[in-house]
């Protein structure tokens, strides 16, 4: 009999970050267990598949209890494709309504946990062979706004990323510095009470600008202790921003309306003069064709995250219109693993760069640090502090452990 022969399925439901609800997936093999939690995101795209069906987390759970379950005993944990089939089969909608995008894919990785656990192998190496060796680069947000924050920044997130780091431990332990530096430069500077975000971010009540300055500084005291260079991206989640009816991007904050014309404008200039290294969603999730003017004129990794949702076929229209240099990837954003596996492999096929990343509303699950390493990922976004988050950058510290003098630093593209 196979090691990975599914005997049970079991859900639950466990608390996420925010304090909600979300669905959690055991899967028992004959000699193994996967275990994994879906996260949730705030600002999420339009056309990512539905992330819970009606009736919430509880129907979640009874889908997979009778529905689900069923057809996966007796099955192999090693047969993800399969397996990955029978979740949109059984759903049938194409959009995850019926069982849960956030039920696919809490099963679909479970799934694959289980099968590497049942041959002895970590997720990473099951799914990526002995090869796989490179650690990505952390990039964290350590100021943030928009739907994450009240009363901050418009844009959403001011992410920083070490890109001087020599390994993994250097890298996050550098990030959390730039996080710590901030607070302390707050306090001096404005001597006003910080809160922070969902994802542990820094909410000060500043403008955009204010937040690059701020980030300059720290960065720059962080590499004059550390000798790490660190540089800053942003995400401005702009589908939040943008106004159909207006046919304009609402800076409420900085009391300003940009067309789209002067959207792409000013992230030239904050490119230019803050010598950005990352750019995310600057422009409304359907307006592919912004993205492809910006990224025709900035040396900086632009990436689409609502633009794509980790879809196949939006990456192809990206392609088509050359929007982006690289992609981001949230396997609840598309309900699979094998999803997520071939939104990976086109875009590195067409030299985009994939970035793996977690969600606002998130667990302890590190599933993610796995599938960075196993797919060759050379960024994973997944903030810089907080249980939730470092569960992530800490499992990365671990498999770098594991993979002992193989290990090293993922290669990032020249900017
Ligand atoms: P979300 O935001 O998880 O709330 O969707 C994260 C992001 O926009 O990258
Ligand atoms: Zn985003």
């Amino acid at each position: 009999m196979n090691p990975d022969l599914i005997e049970d399925v079991v859900a639950r439901k466990i608390l996420n970050s925010r304090g909600n609800f979300t669905i959690e997936v055991d899967i028992y093999t004959r000699l193994g267990l996967g275990r994994v939690a879906a996260p949730s995101g705030a600002s999420t795209g339009k056309h990512e598949v539905v992330a819970f069906p009606d009736g919430g987390v509880d129907k979640a759970i009874i889908e997979v209890e009778e529905t689900i379950a069923p057809e996966l005993r007796g099955m192999d944990a090693s047969d993800q494709d399969e397996i990955d089939s029978i979740l949109s089969e059984l759903d049938g909608t194409g959009n995850f309504s019926n069982i849960g995008g956030n039920t696919a894919v809490a099963v679909s990785l479970a799934t694959a946990k289980a099968a590497a656990a049942s041959y002895g192998l970590p997720l990473y190496q099951f799914l990526g062979g002995s090869l796989s060796s490179e650690l990505p680069y952390p990039i964290g947000n350590v100021i943030g706004g928009g739907v994450h924050a009240q009363k901050a920044t418009d844009i959403q997130e001011f992410l920083v990323i070490p890109v001087g780091a020599r390994d993994i431990t250097e890298a996050v332990a550098t990030n959390a510095m730039v996080h710590r530096k901030i607070k302390e430069y707050i306090a001096k500077k404005y001597k006003s009470n910080l809160g922070k975000g969902d994802e542990s971010a820094w909410a000060p009540d500043v403008g955009d600008r204010e937040a690059l300055d701020i980030l300059v500084d720290v960065c720059d005291n962080v590499k004059s202790e550390t000798g790490v260079e660190v540089r800053m991206g942003i995400d401005i989640a702009a589908s939040e921003l943008y106004s159909e009816k207006k046919k304009a991007y609402i800076y409420k904050r900085e009391g300003k309306e940009r067309s789209t014309e002067e959207q792409i404008d000013y992230m030239v200039d904050l490119v230019g003069e803050y010598n950005l290294f990352f750019v995310e969603d600057p422009f409304d999730e359907e307006d592919f064709e912004a993205f492809g003017k910006l990224t025709s004129r900035v040396d900086c990794i632009v990436c689409g995250d609502d633009l794509y949702v980790t879809n196949v076929d939006r990456i192809k229209m990206g392609i088509e219109l050359n929007s982006t240099n690289a992609v981001l990837i949230k396997p609840n954003q598309c309900g699979t693993l094998s999803g997520t596996y071939k939104a990976v492999n086109l875009a590195k096929k067409e030299k985009m760069t994939p970035v793996i990343s977690h969600r606002s509303g998130e667990t302890t699950d590190d599933t993610i640090a796995h599938l960075a390493v196993a797919f060759g990922i050379s960024i994973i976004k997944a903030g810089t502090v907080g249980g939730e988050r470092i569960a992530k950058l800490n499992e990365l510290i671990r498999i770098s452990e594991e993979l002992g003098g193989r290990a090293r630093m993922a290669v990032l593209p020249k900017l």
